[in-house]
């Protein structure tokens, strides 16, 4: 790894998967840059980091305020390998006929403009390091629909189009575009924003589910795509539990 591409920027590291991939890239020998709104928290693991050895900070960011993710693209001079496009969310489980457009518009703006936002700040850099990285954590929600995907479907299909379509436009650039797709991986916070606090409702996604996926599992997934030689291209990679055989299919012991 050369001093221009050992910086890894991630985003919404302040919980579950971000967090836990920038525990992973830390380990593998990046210099992390840790990205969410809540400034404490990404402080807080930095500072963890930091304390075991690790070269990590953080920055209080908001994807989707393109004017906070230029000035955060222009105070990091040029230096980016990896950006781990993982800020984003589910808001709701509504079924089309009753969905609040509000929470649609909330979850495109975070799960689609957000990574546009940031992979249009840093792609000069990305390229310039002559071995840069775009990681798009989508979700199998954005490879096919289920009851009560609502918006969440909708913008996850979209962040799968951005990494699909930026690969095909990046081609003979030296820049790698790896779409990670989890299927039920249990959070803190994923479920429990999902619906808004409602810890019952939280609970019944992975009730009776032996083992979900955890933040960690997804983590590993990324850091080896990303840590693969140069010229290789995960494009694709769907990560489910055993359990779960599609998005409607999930063995439950109950
Ligand atoms: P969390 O709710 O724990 O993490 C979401 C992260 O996104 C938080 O760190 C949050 O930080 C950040 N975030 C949300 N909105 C913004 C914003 N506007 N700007 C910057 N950061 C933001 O959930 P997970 O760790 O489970 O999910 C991480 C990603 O993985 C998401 O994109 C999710 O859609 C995807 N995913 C999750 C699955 C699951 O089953 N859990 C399955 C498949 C994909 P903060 O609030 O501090 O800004």
């Amino acid at each position: 790894m050369s001093a221009r591409t050992a910086t890894a920027v991630v985003t919404g590291a302040s919980s579950g998967i971000g967090a836990a991939t920038a525990r992973r890239l830390a380990e593998a020998g990046y210099r992390v840059l840790l990205t969410a709104r809540r400034e404490d928290r990404v402080e807080a693991l930095a500072a963890e980091l930091t304390a075991s050895g690790h070269e990590a900070s953080a920055y209080a960011l908001d994807v989707t305020d393109r004017a906070a993710v230029d000035a955060f693209a222009a105070s990091l001079d040029g230096e980016v390998g990896v950006l781990v496009n993982n800020a984003g969310g589910a808001l709701g489980a509504d079924p089309v006929a009753s969905a609040d457009p509000a929470d649609w518009r909330t979850m495109f703006e975070v799960n689609v403009l957000g990574v546009l936002n940031i992979t249009q700040a840093l792609l000069p850099a990305l390229t310039a390091s002559g071995d840069g990285t775009v990681v798009v954590l989508s979700s199998t929600a954005g490879l096919s629909t289920y009851e009560g995907g609502g918006g969440y479907v909708v913008a996850k299909h979209g962040a799968h189009v951005i990494a699909e379509t930026l690969r095909l436009e990046l081609c003979g650039d030296p820049v790698r575009v790896i779409e990670i797709a989890p299927g039920m991986v249990k959070t803190d916070e994923f479920a429990t924003t999902r619906f808004r606090g409602d810890q019952e409702k939280a609970a019944k996604v992975y009730a009776g589910v032996a083992e979900p996926l955890t933040a960690d599992d997804v983590a590993e997934t990324i850091a080896w795509a990303v840590s693969r030689p140069a010229h290789v291209n995960i494009d694709l990679l769907v990560v489910r539990p055993r359990a779960q055989a599609s998005n409607s299919k999930v063995h439950r012991e109950l």
